[in-house]
């Protein structure tokens, strides 16, 4: 049990966080592409942009200019989430400028991040999946703290630097007072398959990273995402992997997908 006072998020049943040691390791595109999956799955799914500094997932998904909707119910100010693919997301991309850094200090940011998940209104939720930002910080710390996590998702590439940050980040969910159950880890960008060869695997990054780390950590290899120019060339023009006909890569989300869905 966690020491710390949570906080409600009513309709809500399961957070999923997504987290890494390192930046453009692919959590974001991780937690896009699962969210995306879950809602082709029938599940009812939001996805929560907590990357604060980098807010990656409007871009990715095409919607840049959604300005979520703001109305009040009684006192408090409540936003509307932006719709896509089936998905419910928040994204403080919403409320910045392009181009806009953010300044803010720690405490600040995860102020902000709370009221992403606490003035929203998001109805009725089997999955909400959080992009957190890379690293521990008072960002993912507050958020564990306050939110009842139903677990972590820790994603890394094959190589060793890879996993040794991603180790640190894990290290974070497994502190006594936190104790965030990890489902497990998405090792991605696993092997390059060039379109034209579509039956060879380069392993250019190594091997074996994901299933070093999920050893360690006593813990499940969720899922293994290949490196393919579809899925950047998708993020890039705020397309969806799913609508392309790269079964690859849709098989290798749709099982992971299923992998998460079944250890929840
Ligand atoms: P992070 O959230 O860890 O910073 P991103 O998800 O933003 O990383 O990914 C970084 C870049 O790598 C993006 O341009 C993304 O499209 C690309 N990318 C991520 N995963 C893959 C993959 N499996 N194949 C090809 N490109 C990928």
């Amino acid at each position: 049990m966690s020491v710390f006072e949570k906080v409600t998020l009513e309709g809500v049943k399961n957070i999923i966080v997504v987290a890494s040691g390192k930046g453009g390791v692919g959590k974001s595109t991780v937690s896009a592409n699962l969210a995306i999956s879950l809602a082709r799955n029938g599940y009812k799914t939001a996805l929560v942009d907590a990357d604060i500094f980098g807010p990656s997932i409007p871009k990715m998904l095409g919607i840049e200019n959604a300005n979520p909707e703001v109305t009040h119910l009684g006192d408090k100010e409540v936003m509307f989430p932006v719709e896509k693919y089936g998905v419910k997301i928040m994204s403080i991309g919403f409320f910045i400028k392009k181009n806009q850094g953010l300044i803010w200090r720690g405490p600040m940011a995860a102020n902000a991040i709370m009221q992403l998940f606490e003035n929203t209104v998001w109805g009725d939720i089997d999955y909400m999946v959080v992009d957190f930002p890379p690293g521990t910080s008072d960002i993912q710390l507050t958020t564990v703290q306050k939110l009842q996590i139903t677990g972590a998702i820790i994603v890394t590439t094959p190589q060793e630097v890879a996993v040794n940050d991603a180790r640190k980040a894990a290290s974070m969910f497994n502190n006594p007072d936190l104790n965030v159950p990890i489902l497990g880890v998405v090792e991605n960008m696993t092997w390059f398959t060039p379109a034209t060869h579509p039956d060879e695997k380069y392993f250019i990054f190594g091997k074996n990273g994901g299933e070093v780390l999920s050893q360690e950590l006593r813990t499940k290899l969720l899922g293994q995402i290949p490196l393919v120019a579809e899925v950047s060339e998708c993020s890039d023009n705020g397309s969806s992997i799913f609508n392309t006909n790269n079964e690859l890569v849709i098989n290798a989300f749709e099982k992971l997908t299923n992998t998460i869905v079944d250890s929840i």
